[in-house]
């Protein structure tokens, strides 16, 4: 179906040639769990006509998704977004304007902060995690702090244990973005029971696909109450009394059905994102000016997502090798670029100077991974990098010749 092999410049599908996949290979996840199991559990709740409001599946995915993260509680959300808006305007101090978040970060994260009118306060990542740590987040931290958002990066984790410490110490609310470590665990435990809460997401690009959705994990029984209430109109009992700041973002019951057979998936899923990365792993280790990002594979990791890293000796700028690439149907992206502090923004923030995040945000770039796509599919795609890391000046001087915006 695929392999129009290119041994001249001029085949790249940039210049004109075929493209080298007939179908786009992405970076979004979008699993698939067994079908029937999907039908089987999607038949329970249809039997009992409950379709919505805290029906027998968004409760067993609750209790399942709590035994797994090792948590008490576990509240599904219609998103992650609403999850993470709703916990973070429960959590923030009052009276305080600011949230400290890493710029270098998930594209919506600003508007979040606008929801809740806090005032996002960029930090700087690690250059080695990419991630926050309790350096990077403390020098951020003033009278105005009401929340510290601990965000993990897409390739294993942030410094949970020095986030946790700095935020008991200035006694400011500690809540995780975990939306990218599902699966993964530190020295300390597993994802999912630190800070005040952790917020995930059931996104089909996700690792757990339940079309949408997200959950918080808690071990706080007031705020999962709380929060309960809320996603559901603030109803409480059957005569309605409403709780304040009530909204619609519940899950629904054919969601956590297709949430479930995911959660019935996740370890044969983990399995195949391994080998997904170690075939990457293989491959990439003979292309020069490609570094791969690795696994912390001494703790539990789900190995969803491919990133690397180009170098010096990497010819073509970051630009060009995504447009080359994406012509052929490989479906690369800059990583988290531009960072949050270097968009234009509407509503209010902190004035921040970034330049580590700067200087990473040109860096990276995603390649092609999750469900669709296969060991062969990687094989082609490196093979695709190599030719343009032996090629790279000729390239550039078509790119040049032939005018290619
Ligand atoms: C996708 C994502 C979210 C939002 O999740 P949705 O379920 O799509 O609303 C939040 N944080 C991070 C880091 C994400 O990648």
């Amino acid at each position: 179906m695929y392999m129009v092999k290119k041994s001249k410049a001029e085949e790249l599908a940039i210049f004109g040639g075929e493209s080298l996949f007939a179908t786009p290979k992405s970076t979004s996840n979008l699993v698939r769990p067994d079908f029937e199991k999907f039908l089987s559990y999607s038949k329970l709740f249809f039997d009992q006509r409950q379709y919505t409001n805290n029906g027998p599946l968004v409760r067993l995915l609750e209790q399942r998704l709590a035994n797994f993260h090792q948590t008490e509680f576990c509240i599904t959300f219609c998103s992650g977004f609403w999850a993470l808006t709703l916990a973070i305007s429960a959590l923030a101090t009052k009276g305080r304007s600011e949230i400290v978040m890493p710029s270098l970060t998930y594209r919506r994260m600003a508007d979040i902060a606008a929801w809740v009118n806090l005032k996002p306060h960029f930090c700087e990542v690690e250059p080695t995690s990419l991630a926050v740590s309790a350096a990077t987040v403390s020098s951020c931290i003033n009278a105005n702090t009401a929340l510290i958002l601990g965000v993990h990066p897409i390739v294993n984790s942030c410094d949970i244990d020095g986030l946790v410490g700095l935020a008991k110490e200035k006694n400011i609310p500690l809540l995780f973005d975990s939306v990218e470590s599902v699966y993964e665990s530190s020295d300390s435990g597993k994802v999912g029971c630190f800070g005040a809460a952790e917020v995930f997401s059931l996104h089909a690009s996700k690792l757990l696909n339940g079309f949408e959705g997200g959950y918080l994990t808690t071990n706080d029984a007031y705020l999962a109450e709380r929060l309960a209430l809320t996603r559901g109109f603030g109803f409480k009992g059957v005569d309605h009394i409403v709780v304040s700041g009530g909204m619609n973002t519940k899950l629904n019951e054919i969601h956590a059905a297709m949430a479930l057979a995911s959660l019935d998936d996740l370890e044969d899923q983990v399995f195949r994102n391994r080998q997904r990365y170690y075939t990457y792993k293989r491959l990439l280790a003979s292309i020069p000016g490609i570094r791969l990002l690795e696994f912390e594979e001494s703790h539990q990791t789900g190995y969803k997502n491919i990133v690397v890293e180009l170098l010096e000796r990497w010819t073509l700028t970051r630009v060009d090798t995504l447009r080359i690439l994406n012509a052929e149907n490989i479906l690369a992206r800059a990583y988290y670029s531009p960072p949050l502090h270097r968009k234009r923004m509407a509503y209010d923030h902190v004035p921040v100077d970034l330049p580590a995040t700067d200087i990473l945000a040109e860096r990276f770039m995603l390649l092609p991974c999750g469900h669709l796509v296969s060991n062969d599919d990687v094989d082609e795609t490196v093979r695709l990098l190599s030719f343009l890391s032996t090629n790279a000046n000729l390239i550039i001087n078509h790119l040049q010749n032939n005018g290619v915006k």
